[in-house]
């Protein structure tokens, strides 16, 4: 039994009392310590309060009790259909196993006896009962019936959801480490900033968007830790290092001491960096590099500003349409990134249309529920396929053109003719604000996102009909090594160092020299430390990392030669195995970081 697993196990044996401390392994998602309590996301079980009710009151309680299992039960029969006709009869089948947990009477005696003799309300009889018969499953030699835990659980968290009327979560109520089975990238950007101290998952990988956005938080991450989420209660301490991926629960007393040094001596590296704000990017022989930034909001732009970036390489806006909804106006768009043109005066400012799809939504659930949601419709191929959201979102950019250095960048082109065909839309939402008698930027530079292997191949082709390009290589390592880039089970096998990959990135480094068009990577190797000099030694001299690497990135920059750089990649891309090219480079973990 993996060692998660046995210690899930001794937690739910003595029924519900807590391991006093538990050492737990994960995938380091985003570095640095934190020490804080768990907020476990989504664990409504775990946030019921125990209320009492007078005996006057019993009847009406246990009323609301059928009323929410009654709506339960409905809707998982309307989910069961729904599922069955979209994906067949297997999928659907959990949402009627749920149904006839709802509809075990014996079960739902016990809850109403409980109501009955505590004299407490419904919510918490149940949020105990359902924690009460998950451990116990949870404790079982049977791996089919420890699965059944979970599905126990899910039920015990609609039922009270209904009971409450919160369909969501619940907020944060100050600075807390927040533990997950899996985050979403709209569940990170919903949470409020200020109080998230750090973040630890039970799935998702390192650069699944939830991850990315921990880094662009600068928050310490912690991704694929297993039943995380059946070891630790809301409230419980925790320390959580994002550099090496240890996390702690419940940690001894001299092992809080180890890391309050440990995060003492961060402080001290991080302030080491600071003559790194002033200081131009160049290499040690002279080469200048620009450092741009990564960004999915106005507050990160300021981030980007205070180190001193020389542009913002990628500005995420899907993350805006995560917050407001695909309905946002062209006017609120506008006064978005206006602001973020402002900020930035002269620099470039290079804003990425729509790029949802993936494991990216609008709404809390992939309304489409694909097999391969990240081959399926996402990204360009939804914006062509809405052209009032596109125009409406490329009228904003244009008009935002007159406030700064303002850039028009496209994601997932995977042909010449998905580029003219987002050329036509940028006509079209031209030709619009023409007619309005709106003033806009006429000329705006468009770029394609270069990220798809099929990209690379004619990236001779995209860059003789673009201003720019940039190497997405977080989506070009997944679709080149087919690694779903969120799948934990694959995350070993997602190396940015592979030969395969460096001959890409090379080969559109080469195609934008021979054009003379700039060739950024604005995927996460380029805020990787460890992958700064080889993607100097390809031939990249534009890097957009989130703005919290900045300075680690600028100071890579700073200490490499380029002439060795180009030594380097040498070397590595003349590797003959993933391995040997890591052992060049002196990585040691498939991530580099
Ligand atoms: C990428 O794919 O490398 C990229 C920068 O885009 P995103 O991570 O948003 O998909
Ligand atoms: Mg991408």
């Amino acid at each position: 039994m993996p060692k998660n697993r046995k210690q899930v196990a001794e937690n739910a044996r003595s029924d519900g009392a807590r391991a006093t401390a538990a050492a737990l392994r994960g995938i380091p998602a985003s570095p640095g310590v934190v020490i804080g309590p768990a907020f476990l996301f989504g664990d409504i079980l775990g946030e019921v309060e125990a209320k009492r009710i007078e005996p006057s009151e019993v009847e009406t309680e246990i009323a609301r009790l059928d009323d929410a299992v009654e709506l339960v039960k409905k809707e998982l029969t309307l989910d069961a259909e729904r599922i069955s006709s979209e994906l067949g009869d297997s999928e659907a089948g959990i949402f009627l196993v749920h149904a006839m947990i709802l509809e075990d009477v014996r079960f739902l005696d016990t809850i109403r006896d409980r109501i009955r003799t505590d004299l407490v309300n419904a919510e918490s009889v149940i949020a105990a009962e359902m924690t009460h018969m998950s451990s116990v499953l949870m404790a079982s030699d049977d791996s089919y019936l420890r699965d059944r835990s979970y599905d126990i659980t899910d039920i015990g968290k609609r039922v009270i959801e209904r009971m409450l009327g919160v369909w969501a979560h619940c907020p944060l109520t100050h600075p807390m480490i927040v533990v997950a089975n899996e985050l979403r990238a709209s569940d990170t950007v919903s949470m409020d900033r200020g109080r998230v101290l750090g973040f630890v998952t039970e799935h998702g990988g390192r650069e699944a968007h939830a991850a990315i956005l921990s880094r662009a938080l600068g928050v310490p991450a912690v991704v694929g830790v297993p039943s995380i989420t059946g070891l630790v209660r809301s409230g419980e301490l925790l320390i959580v290092d994002g550099s090496t991926g240890d996390v702690f629960v419940n940690p001894p007393p001299e092992m809080l001491a180890r890391y309050s040094t440990k995060r003492e001596e961060e402080a001290v590296a991080w302030a080491a960096l600071a003559p790194f704000v002033e200081k131009p990017t160049s290499t040690s022989d002279g080469v200048c590099v620009k450092l741009m930034a990564n960004i999915s909001s106005v507050e990160e732009a300021r981030d980007a500003a205070a180190v001193n970036v020389d542009g913002i390489g990628l500005f995420r806006t899907e993350m805006l349409f995560m917050a407001e909804g695909l309905g946002i106006s062209e006017d609120e768009q506008y006064e978005v990134y206006r602001s973020v043109a402002e900020i930035m005066g002269t620099r470039p400012v290079t804003i990425r249309t729509l790029d949802i799809g993936g494991d990216k939504f609008v709404g809390s659930e992939n309304p489409l529920q694909e097999h391969n949601p990240h081959l399926g419709y996402r990204s360009i191929r939804i914006s062509l396929d809405n052209p009032e959201l596109f125009t409406r979102q490329m009228r904003a950019i244009l008009r935002a053109g007159l406030h700064g250095n303002v850039r028009v960048l496209w994601p997932m082109i995977s042909c010449v003719d998905e580029l003219r065909a987002a050329k036509t839309c940028l006509e079209d939402a031209k030709r619009a604000l023409r007619e309005g008698g709106v003033e806009f930027l006429e000329d705006v530079p468009i770029g394609a996102m270069i990220e798809i292997p099929s990209a690379v191949m004619v990236a001779d082709r995209l860059a003789a009909e673009s201003d720019f390009m940039s190497i997405g290589t977080n989506d070009l390592i997944q679709y080149t090594l087919a690694v779903d880039r969120g799948n934990v089970q694959v995350d070993h096998l997602y190396r940015p160092h592979d030969p395969a990959v460096l001959a890409l990135i090379r080969r559109t480094v080469e195609s934008g020299l021979a054009a003379d068009v700039p060739v950024a990577v604005c995927g996460e190797m380029a805020g990787t430390v460890s992958y700064i000099p080889l993607l100097l030694g390809l031939g990249v001299r534009e890097l957009s990392a989130t703005p919290s690497r900045i300075l680690l990135a600028r100071r890579s920059v700073c200490e490499t030669d380029s002439r060795e750089a180009g030594e380097l990649a040498e070397r590595v891309m003349s590797a003959a195995t993933v391995a040997e090219a890591g052992e060049i480079l002196g990585i040691s973990s498939p991530s580099g970081r």
